[in-house]
């Protein structure tokens, strides 16, 4: 039997709901560092590297050419950034447009919350 969407007599499952990201910080965990788009011949830099305070700018390029890729299959380590006392990014003014897009409470979010562990709340749609 098929299931009408629009049954709202209809018993719901409970939704997974995130409203911050107090205590979590999983997303950070495997990016090894702030992944800015710096530009390129067919790419035009982001707003944020470009906006980056020279000080935080030169201390990421010398972090990135020391950095140890890890080995093919294994993940990257916590973002250079991520203090994993506070799970808060350090510079979270000046974070890359790809931490700005991740949405807190999206489906990926949940999917690494339950990875990693982290208790998501559970709230009735009703
Ligand atoms: S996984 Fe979700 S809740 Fe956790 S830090 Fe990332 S956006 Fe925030
Ligand atoms: S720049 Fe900040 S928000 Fe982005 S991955 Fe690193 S610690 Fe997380």
């Amino acid at each position: 039997m098929s299931v009408n969407p629009r049954n709202h007599n209809a018993k719901r499952s409970p939704l997974p709901q995130v409203d911050d990201c107090q205590g979590c910080g999983v997303c950070c965990m495997h990016m090894g560092y702030p992944p800015y788009i710096e530009g390129s011949p067919t790419q035009a830099a982001e707003k944020y590297w470009i906006d980056l305070p020279e000080h935080l700018r030169s201390e990421l390029v010398e972090y990135r050419n020391e950095y140890q890729h890890p080995k093919q299959g294994e993940l990257d380590g916590p973002c250079f950034w991520f203090d994993q006392t506070t799970k808060l990014c350090k510079n979270h003014e000046y974070r890359p447009s790809v931490c700005r897009d991740f949405q807190v409470g999206c489906n990926d979010c949940i999917d690494w919350r339950k990875h990693f562990g982290i208790k998501t709340r559970v709230a009735n749609p009703e």
